[in-house]
């Protein structure tokens, strides 16, 4: 950690400075320029971090030099993390070269219709089925999901389609019951900062499918990541699904640089949902595309048989045969970039 002190700051204030830090137990190194004195702070930063010393007289700044999320960082971990969804030899892997390609409705809505569904995006090679059992919707008078009911119905079409499967988990009284049906749980971007939810899912032994909040910068995401991984679950694949924009003609703004972001900060996956991000079916092939180009580890799409009658986001949902075209493009970008579906 670097302090960089006020051109006006006071011998006393300086010296007040040093033996605070010093009472914290760490090593402070004055460095005095013509106009400015800059304090180089040695040991654990965790034990100055919550130390306000932002607010002391003549400090004008405190440069954080560790970032705050420790197990998720690179310097923690420096190869790639791969995590695996699944078992039972129905396994898809997300990182480290390899692409997982998550489709599905975005409701469970009957088994009849998510049978159908799963057949179509199994042909067209997606390796994990979502749906979701729970939704999290802007209204309460919109279609809240079929709860437990649903996470059986995933369960028994997952299995028969030899997917693993993934849905979300909107409230910690569902997390235990998520885990045992699901094999990946999904926190939504409504709740990526639900703390009490985060410390619940890291708890599991279940892989996670943490969305970006869609106000969150990507350091919030990397420390809702930490959150999970502090409680002992290291297997958390990051998603990036659009941020609120000034232009409303997507859903949401795409934000596609995350991706690179996310790996020059982190070992943990991260892949793309260009359903949610742009919320229009025309444009999720192209933004698929580019995620696997800027790097993405897989890539998340909501696929239906009959978006007009779907329960939740069924305007911006693809056809399975819609589906089968794009997997097929990002299997060529995915091998182009030295990856594998
Ligand atoms: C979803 O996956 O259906 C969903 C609600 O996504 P998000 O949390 O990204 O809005
Ligand atoms: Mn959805």
């Amino acid at each position: 950690m670097i302090i960089i002190l006020r051109e006006s700051a006071t011998d006393e204030q300086i010296t007040n400075l040093v033996e605070r830090v010093q009472s914290l137990g760490l090593q402070a190194h004055l460095s005095k320029g013509t106009f400015r004195t800059v304090v180089g702070v040695i040991g654990d930063e965790e034990k100055i971090r919550s130390a306000p010393l932002k607010a002391l007289p003549g400090v004008a700044d405190v440069v954080e030099v560790q970032p705050a999320f420790k197990l998720a960082s690179l310097t923690a971990h420096p190869a790639p993390s791969v995590v695996e969804v699944g078992s039972n030899g129905n396994v898809a892997k997300f990182g480290g070269g390899n692409v997982g390609m998550i489709a599905g409705p975005s409701a469970i809505e009957s088994a009849e219709r998510l049978d159908e569904i799963a057949g179509g995006i199994k042909k067209a090679g997606a390796t994990v089925l979502r749906g979701g059992a729970y939704k999290p919707r802007t209204s309460p008078y919109s279609f809240q999901g079929m709860g437990e009911e649903g996470l059986k119905v995933l369960r028994e079409v997952g299995d028969k389609h030899g997917l693993p499967v993934v849905t979300e988990a909107i409230d910690p009284r569902h997390v235990e019951l998520v885990a045992e049906w699901a094999d990946m749980i999904q926190l939504g971007a409504r709740n990526m900062q639900n703390f009490v939810l985060l410390t619940e899912v890291g708890k599991t032994n279940k892989p996670v499918l943490m969305k970006r909040g869609m106000a969150a910068t990507v350091k919030d995401l990397m420390m809702s990541a930490e959150y999970v991984l502090s409680q002992g679950n290291p297997n958390v694949v990051l998603c990036e699904r659009g941020v609120k924009g000034f232009d409303n003609a997507c859903r949401n703004m795409y934000d596609v640089a995350a991706v690179p972001q996310v790996k020059e900060l982190s070992h943990l996956p991260i892949i793309v949902d260009p359903s949610h991000a742009t919320g229009r079916p025309e444009l999720i092939p192209a933004c698929a595309l580019a995620g696997v180009a800027a790097g993405a580890d897989g890539v998340h799409i909501e696929v239906h048989n009959k978006p007009e009658d779907a329960l939740s986001d069924g305007p911006q949902a693809l056809l399975p045969d819609q589906y089968a075209e794009v997997a097929g493009q990002i299997r060529k970008v995915a091998e182009a970039v030295g990856k594998t579906i």
